[in-house]
């Protein structure tokens, strides 16, 4: 079977990790710190701070905006649940916003369809590595999370993605553009906020009682992070290779490509084609040829939620398919995926 996705861990990375073994300083220290530096100096961000996850770097985000109960989000329902379960941990509502049709990222025009004077917060994922159209969504006066767990070193007119929102998170989850297993990160803009947010991020050593969270990253795993941080440039040049391939063998079969904007292009955390049939059926032919192809995304949030509507992103989902793609996916095994879809397709 060739798998979805997969780390790419090189010697480097494990030499890495043995050496915090060998230190026996496992606990967050001056690894992490090295780590947020080196993170936010790559990125032009003015302050880093490593969490246990992406969820976690979400939350923190919600909690430093104090919002609560009553209060709305918008966000896209073409996305993973992490960010719907951010949401319940502060009790707000989530109101979902339609997707743009090329791109699957969030609709700038249907957000603005959906503000309220309950709107407390946007959040915009980068969705499969494709910069959303965060400068149109910037206009409104709303804080702006950026969610950039899937974009990692994408850049968007020429700016790297989590420089524009008030808030940007990231993570680093086994599978995402870097891997530290689990681990997240989040930056501010305020330098305020960024205090609340490593205030709320650790329980211990502190005077009072105000809610905070152990929402702490290790030296392992903040190790793993700067050698994969290291070797992300090169990540994303095979990532974006493997991309043009598939994209130069399909053009000619019926099916819609990724988005390929010249000044904001994708990094390609996923490879996602939408068809004209519906996406199930393949996905069943591709693992049954051992190809490991998913629905890219979970579930569309507003069938959890119950809400009606979002014609767009229910079609968009019933039509789309996440071929692999990741660094060390070999050559020989594109050429089969390549030939197997034709096959299929043709
Ligand atoms: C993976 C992901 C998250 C959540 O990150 P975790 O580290 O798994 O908690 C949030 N948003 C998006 C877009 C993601 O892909």
């Amino acid at each position: 079977m060739i798998p979805h996705s997969k780390p790419t861990i090189r010697r480097k990375d494990i030499r890495a990790v043995a050496k915090v073994m060998r230190r026996r300083q496992l606990a967050g220290g001056k690894i992490i710190a090295e780590f947020e530096r080196l993170f936010a100096d790559t990125f032009s961000l003015n302050h880093a701070v490593a969490t246990s996850s992406g969820t976690a770097a979400l939350h923190l985000a919600l909690c430093a905006l104090d919002i609560g109960a009553g209060d709305e989000i918008i966000l896209p329902g073409f996305v993973c649940v992490s960010l719907l379960q951010a949401i319940q941990y502060v009790d707000a509502t989530a109101v979902f916003a339609e997707i743009d049709p090329k791109t699957y990222n969030i609709d700038p025009d249907d957000v603005r369809r959906r503000i309220t004077d309950r709107t407390r917060a946007i959040i915009v994922p980068h969705l499969f590595g494709l910069p959303a159209d965060i400068e149109k969504i910037s206009c409104c006066g709303i804080p702006i999370i950026e969610d950039c767990a899937q974009a990692i070193g994408a850049k968007y007119n020429k700016k790297p993605v989590g420089s524009f929102g008030d808030f940007a998170v990231f993570s680093f989850y086994a599978t995402k553009m870097m891997a530290t297993g689990e681990g997240g990160m989040i930056t501010a803009k305020s330098a305020s906020l960024v205090e609340k947010i490593k205030d709320m991020r650790s329980y211990d050593g502190k005077p009072n009682l105000k809610l905070r969270y152990n929402y702490k990253m290790s030296d392992i795993e903040a190790a793993l992070g700067i050698a994969q941080l290291k070797a992300l440039p090169q990540f994303i040049q095979q990532r974006i290779q493997i991309a043009e391939k598939y994209s130069n063998e399909f053009h000619n079969l019926a099916m819609q490509l990724p988005h390929a904007p010249r000044d904001s292009g994708s990094v390609y955390y996923r490879y996602v084609v939408r068809l004209n049939q519906k996406a199930k059926n393949i996905i069943k032919l591709l693992n049954d040829a051992g190809i490991q192809a998913r629905k890219p995304i979970y579930i569309p949030l507003q069938r959890l939620t119950g809400h009606r509507g979002y014609r767009i992103t229910e079609e968009i989902y019933r039509s789309t398919i996440s071929l692999p793609i990741y660094p060390s996916l070999r050559s020989g095994e594109q050429r089969y995926i390549i030939n197997t879809v034709r096959q299929i397709l043709e």
